[in-house]
């Protein structure tokens, strides 16, 4: 489905916005959990810091960097709006509809709550911007994953 011009320079105006003034850019000083995320193909590098809860049901801080493409970064500063704040499994549902999204692989069950990330949806004609748009999630999954010990 081609992107009507509207909707291509929203696209444009909210990527660009967001890559060049990325939101929660910063490490958490430890305790915190952090992953290392990188993309060969694009050169797109991001670090994911997050502090949970004391009982682990939420995060209750996410910060990123890195460097790379729009794509990649503009995701990255969008996915700490969204899921700064919210529970585990809330950030695990919506990591879900953000994959179905961009890969156009399924509806996603609660696509109002991923906000401007729909957005992104067009990179699923492009298999290779696809993995700019998933590299912080992959890495928000490795950061808590190495919480689970
Ligand atoms: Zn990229």
């Amino acid at each position: 489905m081609p992107l009507s011009d509207d909707l291509r320079d929203l696209y444009q105006q909210v990527i660009l916005d967001h890559s060049r003034n990325p939101r929660n850019h910063g490490e958490i000083p430890p305790p915190c959990l952090h992953a290392h995320g990188d993309n060969p193909s694009c050169g797109d590098e991001i670090d994911v810091w997050l502090r949970l809860s004391e009982d682990g049901q939420n995060i209750d801080d996410l910060k990123f960097t890195g460097q790379g493409c729009a794509i990649s970064q503009a995701s990255a500063s969008m996915m700490t709006q969204k899921i700064k704040g919210k529970s585990q499994a809330k950030a695990a549902a919506m990591r879900e509809d953000f994959r179905r999204l961009v890969m156009g692989d399924g509806t996603p069950t609660d696509e109002d709550s991923l906000g401007e990330l729909v957005l992104l949806e067009g990179v699923q004609k492009f298999p290779q911007r696809v993995k700019c748009a998933m590299l912080a999630w992959r890495a928000l999954e490795q950061a808590l994953e190495s919480g689970r010990v």
